[in-house]
């Protein structure tokens, strides 16, 4: 068996409303191109090497990288999730996966410039997600993101 460890972001925005009503609040979501999964945008830590120094990549680095790669979305590090984790086989290896998700704010960016790893990027209501969403690990760490985001935007 071996480990890999991955970060991502659930990126939210806030959508100013048509009426007078409260700001609708908008979660990116992206279907993988391989899997097929509806999930949120994350890649391996270290996949690329330019950080500058020669070093690895740190955790933010990397989430705040596979975001604008993978939906074109350049994000802003709220804060730090708690990690996801499962087990997938890969040529009859099995791995065991932690993905580092953080909370960003959405900044800036067209997520119609996202790279070919996904096949669809979109914007949803915040009540979509959980459906949405393929995998109960990522439903997990849904649940506690959606109950901070009533405090913390
Ligand atoms: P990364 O985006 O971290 O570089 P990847 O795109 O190579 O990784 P994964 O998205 O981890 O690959 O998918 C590898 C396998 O794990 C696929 O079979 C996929 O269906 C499954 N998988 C992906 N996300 C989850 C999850 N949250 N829970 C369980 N299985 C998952």
């Amino acid at each position: 068996m071996r480990f890999e460890f991955s970060a991502g972001g659930i990126v939210y925005k806030k959508n100013p409303s048509a009426s007078s009503g409260p700001a609708k609040i908008k979660i990116l979501v992206a279907q993988h191109s391989q899997h097929h999964g509806w999930v949120f945008p994350k890649g391996l830590i270290g996949d690329n090497p330019s950080t500058g120094s020669g070093r690895r990549e740190t955790k933010k680095e990397a989430a705040l990288r596979e975001v604008e790669e993978e939906t074109g979305v350049i994000g802003k590090i709220i804060k730090p999730l708690v990690p996801v984790t499962y087990w997938y086989v890969f040529e009859k290896e099995k791995i065991k996966k932690t993905v580092y998700y953080f909370l960003m704010k959405y900044v800036s960016g067209d997520i119609s410039k996202h790279d070919m790893e996904m096949e669809n990027v979109e914007w949803i209501d915040l009540s979509e997600v959980e459906k949405k969403l393929t995998y109960k690990s990522d439903k997990q760490v849904w649940q506690e993101t959606k109950k901070q985001l009533a405090t913390n935007r």
